[in-house]
């Protein structure tokens, strides 16, 4: 389902790209267990991209999801000063089916905790094909985020230096 026509919030050009991304990242999920390999692509408000898959373990709950994945490597990897906090500007989740693969209720939060009004989420078949396209707010409605701890996203968001 789109909510609205996607080519209005994304070019083509990187919806292709960040599709692109993902299904080569897909390519290197470790579901030994599943078999279900999923792989994300995001990009950010300044325009960086960042890709991720899923990471199985033997001891269940200790595995990843694609997005988290994705996510983790934005923190570590996007440029930028300390002040900002990357806001993700839109993220593509590709999973294995001919069906939709929504993000589990654990990485919309994830995602929540780095977005803003405009964020979207798209979701696309193993084939390619983009299947649905929203904001995070209408895949996580009433949210609790950082703004119901006042945190600011502009300042300090990181750890302090020890003294
Ligand atoms: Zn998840």
């Amino acid at each position: 389902m789109l909510d609205n026509n996607p080519d209005e919030v994304i070019s083509v050009s990187i919806l292709r790209e960040l599709t692109d991304l993902a299904i080569d990242a897909q390519k290197n999920a470790y579901v030994p267990y599943s078999g279900f390999s999923v792989g994300t692509a995001l990009i950010t408000q300044s325009g960086e991209k960042f890709r991720g898959c899923n990471v199985e373990n033997a001891a269940y709950p200790l595995g990843a999801c694609a997005e988290s994945n994705a996510i983790a490597a934005m923190v570590c990897g996007a440029s930028g000063d300390a002040d900002h906090v990357p806001i993700i500007d839109h993220i593509v989740v590709v999973g294995p089916l001919d069906n939709l693969c929504a993000p589990c209720g654990g990485c919309r939060q994830k995602i929540n905790e780095f977005a803003d009004a405009n964020t979207r989420v798209h979701l696309v078949n193993k084939s390619g094909k983009l299947l649905h396209s929203s904001p995070i707010q209408s895949l996580l409605p009433l949210a609790f985020g950082p703004h119901d701890l006042s945190l600011n996203k502009t300042k300090n968001y990181k750890a302090k230096k020890p003294q």
